[in-house]
């Protein structure tokens, strides 16, 4: 897990721990049955493809920010997560000096230390999330008991969002829906640098350069496929640096496009 710095901002993975699913159970290419076999590579000895859980601690100078709070102590059915405190005990931080909580979106594997046992985690923190997520996972009266109970705890702690919303001085959020009705792109700038937090807009890197793949999860797949068309276009060839939730290490990258086609490339081989 490597930081990076944007500008005068510092943000580095925090690793909770490790979700191992059957790939077809995380992404599909509809009609296409056999297409994990391209990206084998990415898969364990068991078929199974790990994704990193945990969060982004990005810190401004002025506030310490948690980006995602991971999916929390939760061991067996392929997880193996729990440690997101540890890892921010690490980098020298505990739970009351975070200043802010900001929820790409509301899935389990997002929200888990956001509070624990019905009591708030980070006690000093402002939660913040799209108000669409809030209702859809909270509040909608078909909400799903897991999630309300979740997350009710930080009810007097929240300041929901609508749209696109500065949240400290070079940390805004930018409206990225389809995964969730409230999916939300963070985007981190400082002087001329520029990086993206992408939540699940992108699971891996290569649904950028290959756009007929569905998360199963995707609330609206047809929408987060136009959302994720459009932040290529707008994101390829420039200086622009970005990672998901689950990138395989948590590791920044860019899309470069050239005459062979789009490509992503990780920050340790960018040239
Ligand atoms: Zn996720």
């Amino acid at each position: 897990m490597t930081a990076t710095t944007v500008g005068e901002i510092r943000i580095d993975p925090v690793l909770d721990g490790i979700l191992r699913t059957p790939p077809e159970h995380a992404l599909i290419r509809p009609g296409d049955d056999d297409a994990w076999a391209a990206h084998a590579d990415l898969l364990d000895a068991d078929g199974m493809l790990p994704l990193p859980v945990g969060g982004y601690l990005v810190r401004t100078g002025e506030r310490v920010i948690l980006v995602d709070a991971g999916l929390g102590p939760l061991t067996g059915d392929g997880i193996s997560c729990g440690e997101l405190l540890d890892n921010l005990a690490a980098l020298g931080y505990q739970p009351g000096d975070i200043t802010d909580v900001l929820l790409t979106h509301l899935h389990f594997d997002h929200v888990g230390w956001v509070a624990q046992k019905g009591v708030v985690v980070f006690e000093r923190a402002t939660y913040r999330c799209h108000e669409q997520d809030w209702a859809h996972f909270v509040t909608a009266p078909d909400a799903a008991e897991g999630a309300r109970r979740k997350l009710t705890p930080i009810a007097d702690r929240l300041e929901p969002f609508a749209g696109d919303t500065t949240i400290a001085t070079g940390v805004d959020t930018r409206d990225a829906p389809g995964h969730t009705p409230g999916s939300t792109v963070v985007v981190v700038s400082s002087g001329e640098e520029r990086a993206l937090l992408l939540g699940d807009v992108v699971h891996c890197p290569f649904e950028f350069t290959e756009p007929d793949w569905e998360a199963l999860f995707d609330v609206d797949p047809k929408l987060a496929q136009r959302t994720r068309e459009a932040l290529a276009r707008e994101v390829e060839n420039t200086d622009v640096r970005m990672v998901g939730a689950h990138f395989d290490g948590m590791t920044f990258g860019r899309l470069i496009s050239s005459g062979a086609g789009t490509q992503w490339r990780n920050d340790a081989t960018a040239g």
